[in-house]
């Protein structure tokens, strides 16, 4: 699948996809999931190779989810030596067509702007319970806002990122 923001192409190979598809919290009492992207920059297309699952002591509700973040470092430091680069983070969350909270969004503001990175935008990714694309949420997180990302190909039908509701478990695309 493929989406652009602001001209840049992101492209999520298929085995990030598979991670992340099959982490959807598709039971009542699921917990929410997340971890990281991680993508090869290529002739102007940015691919997200990897998506990991954070482990290590990461608290996890059915609404929230807190990551080990000594974990994830590690992860960053053993991927970077693949040529990897962090781009962003994944979760899950328990609504068909996921939108972030505001507690996402201000996380992921904090990142963007605390962490040391030349990237004019890192990515937010939100895995709903729906069938990609319409369960996937697509974010492009910069230093002010987060702006969703245009789905631009992919072998699902292209919807428009608005036409989903976020009103919970009810919602349908
Ligand atoms: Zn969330």
């Amino acid at each position: 699948m493929k989406y652009d923001f602001q001209g840049q192409a992101y492209v999520f190979s298929t085995s990030c996809l598979d991670v992340l598809s099959s982490n959807r919290q598709r039971t009542f009492l699921a917990k929410e999931i997340g971890g990281q992207l991680f993508a090869r920059f290529t002739e102007g297309v940015i691919v997200i190779e990897v998506a990991t699952v954070t482990s290590g002591r990461s608290r996890r509700t059915r609404f929230g989810f807190w990551p080990d973040r000594d974990t994830e470092r590690q992860d960053i430091a053993r991927l970077f030596e693949n040529g990897l680069h962090y781009i962003g983070d994944w979760h899950t969350h328990p609504e068909e067509c996921p939108t972030p909270s505001n507690t996402d969004i201000r996380k992921a503001l904090e990142i963007f702007n605390q962490s040391q990175h030349e990237l004019k935008a890192m990515l937010m990714v939100i895995v709903g319970r729906s069938q990609f694309p319409d369960g996937l949420f697509v974010g492009a997180v910069t230093a002010l806002n987060i702006l969703t990302c245009r789905l631009t190909d992919g072998p699902f039908q292209i919807v428009a990122a608005d036409a989903c509701t976020d009103d919970g478990l009810q919602a349908k695309c």
